[in-house]
């Protein structure tokens, strides 16, 4: 990682006990953030359509005094408020739901039906938490806007489409995120999970999540009626081999003890049972953290895919393609300690957990690369008594994506809004070093 600029130094000699942030003063902003998470919940916009969502947030940061530009790389925004000489600082949320069946059977559950990028009516839901994400920035935002004697520099809140695709980061750098604004000395971001009760948050320095690939594999066979295999061959059984021959990448060629999950999301094959088609589709994910490790399972799923189309003699080599991928979030060491002492302060000591890096993966990346030092830690999401019960019963709560993933809102977003005013105002006070405050 680079070495941290000179505000983030003075930053760290500071003691960690300055001014945080106090449940009392989220108490008096969560009833509309609590109201705005309610709507989002229910009318939620799949990757890159998230129109109404943007303009939610615009009004509001609008309202608040925020300089806001809309439309940057597609739907995103930038709400900048300046308040005097110091840092920039960056705080990110997402924007975007994704096609699953809300089946929580809350009052507020998604009812949304879109279509899709491929022209597809799909249910959509925000089974991620982005639209808690979004309701915590607004009461971020409404915290940091009324409270402007504890904090100087410059916030800056962006709201970034398309997360679940790892396109929206990549597309608001492309539309000049780092020329048409200030450069952010640093970027801050959290994600609920179901990984810790709501009222903690986890810490994690260095590595916190995974490389992500995404694998589009077309397996090409002959077609023909489903009585007479020997005028065919089969795309389905060529494509089953495959998927079990992959599952040995992890099990048999890579050192055990490193990190690499592929997994095939879907098959998509065949439209009758008497027919055989001509060809079947397989889509896969694939984590990794280390990028020799990331080059081998590359290299090795494509080269099973190859080898069992040539085994099944198939008319042609299948056509392999990496259509999304992105590198790990790298949260900076120093940083992360420094800011650990802060949510402590803030949250309790206790709340404020370390964690071990995890297997799910984020386009908040790309702006870590731009040279922008991070911190990117874990909000718990999930019901505190039930996270005991599963706990005790050695089950899994559901997890983001699950159409049952519904986090303890009232904590999580309360401790959200507490945890980002703290983090925001201890790095936007890191120029009162030379200011002499
Ligand atoms: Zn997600
Ligand atoms: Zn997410």
């Amino acid at each position: 990682m680079k070495t941290l600029p000179i505000f983030l130094l003075a930053v760290l000699t500071f003691a960690a006990h300055a001014q945080t942030s106090s449940s009392k003063e989220v108490d008096a902003v969560y009833p509309e953030a609590h109201a705005l998470y309610l709507d989002l919940h229910e009318n939620p916009e799949l990757s890159s359509h998230e129109v109404h969502t943007a303009a939610k947030l615009a009004e509001r940061l609008h309202k608040l005094g925020y300089e806001v530009t809309e439309h940057v790389g597609g739907t995103g925004i930038v709400a900048i408020l300046k308040n005097g000489s110091g840092p920039t600082v960056m705080l990110r949320t997402e924007l975007d739901a994704l096609p699953v069946e809300e089946k929580t059977g809350l009052p507020y559950a998604s009812k949304v039906h879109a279509k899709d990028d491929a022209g597809h009516d799909v249910p959509v839901m925000h089974a991620c938490g982005h639209d808690l994400h979004m309701a915590a920035l607004i009461g971020t935002a409404t915290m940091m806007a009324r409270s402007k004697d504890t904090w100087h520099g410059t916030l800056m809140l962006i709201g970034q489409p398309a997360e679940e695709t790892i396109s929206g980061a990549k597309a608001m750098l492309a539309d000049g995120f780092l020329t048409r604004f200030p450069k952010p000395d640093v970027a801050v971001a959290l994600h609920v999970g179901n990984t810790l009760p709501a009222g903690e948050v986890g810490v994690v320095p260095g590595i916190y999540n995974t490389n992500a690939d995404s694998i589009r594999i077309t397996i090409y066979g002959k077609g023909g009626h489903g009585s007479a295999p020997q005028t065919a061959i089969d795309p389905i059984v060529i494509a089953a081999r495959t998927i079990l021959a992959l599952q040995t990448i992890a099990s048999r060629e890579v050192k055990p003890g490193q990190l690499v999950v592929v997994t095939v999301g879907y098959v998509h094959a065949g439209t009758k049972n008497n027919i055989i088609p001509d060809q079947a589709e397989l889509g896969l994910t694939v984590r990794t953290n280390k990028p020799e490790v990331r080059e081998q399972v590359l290299a090795a799923i494509d080269r099973i895919a190859k080898a069992e189309a040539e085994a099944a003699g198939a008319p042609r080599s299948p056509l392999i393609e990496h259509y999304e991928g992105t590198d790990l979030v790298y949260n900076d060491p120093a940083l992360a300690e420094r800011l650990r002492g802060v949510l402590e302060a803030s949250l309790g000591k206790g709340n404020v957990v370390s964690q071990e890096p995890i297997t799910a993966s984020e386009d908040f990346s790309y702006f870590v690369e731009q040279g922008i030092p991070g911190f990117y830690f874990e909000l718990g999401g999930a019901d505190p008594q039930k996270f005991a019960e599963a706990k005790a019963a050695g089950t899994q709560l559901p997890s983001n994506h699950s159409p049952l993933f519904a986090p303890d809102v009232d904590p999580a977003l309360h401790t959200g809004i507490m945890a980002e005013v703290a983090v925001l105002r201890n790095l936007l006070k890191g120029s009162d070093h030379a200011a002499n405050h």
